[in-house]
């Protein structure tokens, strides 16, 4: 059976010590019951030293939220790629929808554009990251332009690094999907023709062998209720998951079901 990827993107659900401690450890006891699945948390910066001092040795990797293009310098309040790395850190993930956001809750937020994205990437890869890169359209568009949205978020973040090579996963992320309910996650029949086009888009960007490696994920209201039809009709390998993965007995439930 194909391996599957799963990735807990904790954002800011799991902020205290404890709790992070708590949810590690019962993802590590998890672990031996589900040998099928990469699986990979992404907790929030400061916690990123105690999560992956607590799964050392369980065979789960660990990931940044976010990822800053400066490698060391006068650049105040910024964190390196290399210093995420060094406390244990194997992944970045770059690209998230509420990165790029202009604002968030009637709030200033990143904003972060193609071009930052783009840079992000490059450094993630630079400092020896794997990089899992999300891309998503915020609507859907009837004449088709979130075929051409996607595309542009592509290209404008590997097109630098076609050469190169670069770790990566892609997580195909709708925006309109995330932080829903289940019954508003993307069709599957949606995704398998959203994957097919990745996938071709990947393959002019790379050359066919190193795109067919690529793993591409679905992330947006994922839970134990529909991934087995957005896993086996959907063409992905596996989730990027936000609230899902951060309460113990939702996301053992959906480790179950992505176990198989
Ligand atoms: C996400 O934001 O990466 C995500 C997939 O969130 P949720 O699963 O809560 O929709």
């Amino acid at each position: 059976m194909k391996k599957r990827i799963i990735a807990g993107n904790w954002k800011l659900y799991i902020e205290e010590v404890d709790a992070a401690k708590k949810l590690a450890s019962t993802l590590k006891r998890a672990r031996s019951k589900t040998p099928n699945i990469d699986l990979i948390v992404l907790p929030s910066a400061t916690l990123l030293g105690t999560v992956a001092g607590a799964l050392k040795g369980s065979n789960i990797a660990v990931g940044a939220q976010a990822i800053q293009p400066f490698q060391s310098g006068a650049y105040t309040g910024y964190v390196s790629p290399a210093a995420v790395k060094e406390v244990g850190a194997t992944w970045a993930l770059v690209g998230h929808s509420e990165r790029r956001m202009q604002t968030i809750d009637g709030v200033p937020a990143a904003g972060e554009s193609d071009e930052q994205v783009a840079a992000q990437v490059r450094a993630a890869h630079e400092a020896g990251l794997k990089v899992m890169l999300c891309i998503g359209e915020v609507e859907r568009d009837p004449g088709g332009a979130h075929f051409s949205v996607i595309e542009r978020q592509l290209s404008s973040a590997l097109s630098p690094l076609a050469k190169t090579n670069i770790k990566l996963a892609i997580a195909y992320e709708p925006v309109w999907a995330i932080g829903k309910t289940s019954a508003d996650a993307m069709k599957p029949a949606d995704l398998e023709e959203m994957v097919i086009f990745i996938r071709r888009t990947l393959t002019e960007l790379f050359d066919r062998a190193a795109a067919a490696k690529i793993p591409i994920l679905y992330g947006g209201s994922v839970d134990a209720s529909n991934a087995h039809e957005l896993l086996t009709q959907g063409g992905v390998v596996g989730f990027l998951v936000g609230r899902a993965s951060t309460d113990s007995k939702s996301c053992i439930e959906l480790l179950k079901v992505c176990q198989g």
